[in-house]
């Protein structure tokens, strides 16, 4: 019999404790994948304030002693709690003086915290020291994104002793994001101030966390295959391409999955009216409640366009405005909003709806019911993003029977085949401008204006697809393997 593996995932975010974008939500379905192959995969995250509150829903109980972790000559008390979710075991890393507060990464989503350094220094260290305080060995240590970009550095250069055999993954989840400090910051991490070069932690006279997972990792991975040769290029590498390609090596990419439970209409309690391809009125009900809910005119049925996203540039949400209006005025299609994020980026979508009433919804904040709202109740959703490293919403909507109009970058061109191909399940376009996405949503209307049957074949196609994470824990699990030795 295939030997169990002990995989402990280190990550800053985890459904449902804790979410500010699709890491949570790959933190919160991995570990549990790998879990029904019968390994047994654990999470240590940070015990921030909000997390804690959740957990002691799902019966926290807390270790009987503490830690003590140094960083740059400050000693931190550090409280292990656990959680058991559905069978994995969850670690939350509690520090008073660095969790206990409003915030995730800042006191806004605009500003981090000026002491995020230590904060992930701290958390990072506490996590490799988890298997002694607990007295169980990790064949791997699988770190997660730039706030666990020290594990692996620190793993390789001996830092708990009692991990000899234990191998790093590490995955990127977002190459734009990399935890840049300034070099005082060294000395929070323990490691020789001679790792501060160009070939280690330094990148462009700063201290990268980002950089020191791919550098010290056994294998790094990125979130989909094409992520993984675009991180390589200039266009898409965000400073890091020269480290990203000069590790090429050990570097492959794993497309994300969807967590199957929580997304599937004939099951799904958060919306009105449950389906599957075989029975698709149900949808149609979706369609109608949100319609109703929204203040969107229901006399006449254009295409109900959706839209749930961070509302940051990466995204495309400008290109989109761009574009739209025309489509609206036409009558074409009316449009539905869920975002967050940049001020500038509502403000327009504010205008965009006191342009057009009863045509254009928009709610800004974050809100899980809501999402699952709209994704079901739409005929269409709309993904422009510049980049996309995986992207979760668009597996949803094919999931829902909602067809994806997405640009052809990272993981939306490895999930999404345009219906232009003959048996596709979405709409993809290339170049990042106007006349690019404006055609493509002058096509896909048109599909679904006048083609109806081939529309409702796209959508029996989409709903087909498998992007459970059955399968990406076989590759995986395929991986771990192949870098460990008892
Ligand atoms: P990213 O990680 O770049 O934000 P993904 O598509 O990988 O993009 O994941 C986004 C996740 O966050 C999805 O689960 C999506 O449903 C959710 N999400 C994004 N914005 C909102 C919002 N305003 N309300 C509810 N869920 C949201």
């Amino acid at each position: 019999m295939a030997q169990t593996l002990r995989i402990l995932h280190v990550a800053s975010e985890m459904v449902p404790f804790v979410k500010t974008g699709g890491l949570a939500d790959v933190i919160g379905a991995l570990p549990l994948a790998l879990k029904a192959h019968k390994h047994d995969a654990r999470v240590v995250i940070p015990g921030y304030r909000a997390a804690l509150q959740v957990a002691k829903h799902h019966g926290l109980t807390w270790g009987g002693h503490t830690m003590t972790i140094e960083a740059g000559g400050v000693d931190h008390t550090v409280g292990v709690g656990m959680v058991d979710l559905h069978g994995v075991k969850v670690y939350f890393i509690a520090c008073n003086e660095l969790f206990e507060r409003d915030g995730i990464y800042g006191p806004s989503q605009a500003n981090d915290y000026d002491d995020n350094a230590r904060r992930f220094a701290v958390f990072s260290k506490a996590a490799l020291a988890l298997p002694g305080y607990l007295g169980w060995v990790p064949h791997i240590v699988h770190a997660h994104d730039w706030q666990a970009g020290l594990v692996p550095a620190l793993l390789e250069r001996g830092f708990n002793k009692v991990l000899p055999a234990t191998r790093s993954v590490f995955t990127v989840h977002n190459v734009a994001y990399q935890g840049s400090f300034w070099h005082f910051d060294m000395k929070l991490t323990g490691l020789d101030w001679a790792l501060y070069n160009p070939l280690h932690l330094e990148h462009y006279g700063k201290l990268n966390l980002l950089k020191a997972g791919i550098v010290f990792a056994d294998r790094v991975t990125t979130v989909s295959k094409r992520y993984a040769q675009e991180i390589q290029s200039r266009e898409f590498g965000f400073g890091m391409e020269a480290v990203v390609s000069g590790h090429a090596y050990k570097l492959s990419g794993i497309t994300n999955g969807i967590d199957a439970d929580v997304w599937d209409p004939a099951t799904d309690t958060l919306i009105p009216s449950r389906y599957d391809a075989k029975k698709l009125a149900g949808k149609h009900t979706c369609k109608e409640r949100l319609r109703k809910d929204t203040g969107l005119f229901a006399e006449e049925s254009p295409c109900l366009v959706a839209v749930v996203s961070r509302l940051v540039e990466q995204k495309g949400i400008d290109l989109l405005l761009d574009v739209v209006d025309p489509y609206i005025l036409a009558g074409r299609m009316q449009l539905v909003v869920l975002g967050s994020g940049d001020l500038a980026l509502e403000h327009r979508l504010h205008l965009l709806q006191a342009r057009h009433p009863g045509w254009v919804y928009a709610w800004f904040g974050y809100n899980e019911e809501l999402a699952h709202r709209i994704i079901a109740g739409s005929d269409m959703f709309l993904m422009p993003s510049i980049t996309e490293p995986c992207g979760l919403t668009q597996l949803y909507s094919l999931r829902y029977g909602t067809l994806p109009l997405v640009r052809y970058t990272g993981g939306l061109a490895d999930t999404v085949t345009d219906v232009a191909a003959g048996e596709g399940t979405g709409f993809t376009f290339g170049p990042a401008d106007r006349g690019h996405f404006s055609s493509t949503l002058d096509r896909a209307l048109g599909l679904y204006q006048h083609f109806p049957a081939e529309w409702k074949q796209a959508v029996k196609r989409a709903m087909a697809v498998d992007n459970s994470w059955k399968h990406v824990a076989d590759e995986y699990i395929e991986l771990y393997r192949s870098i460990t030795f008892d």
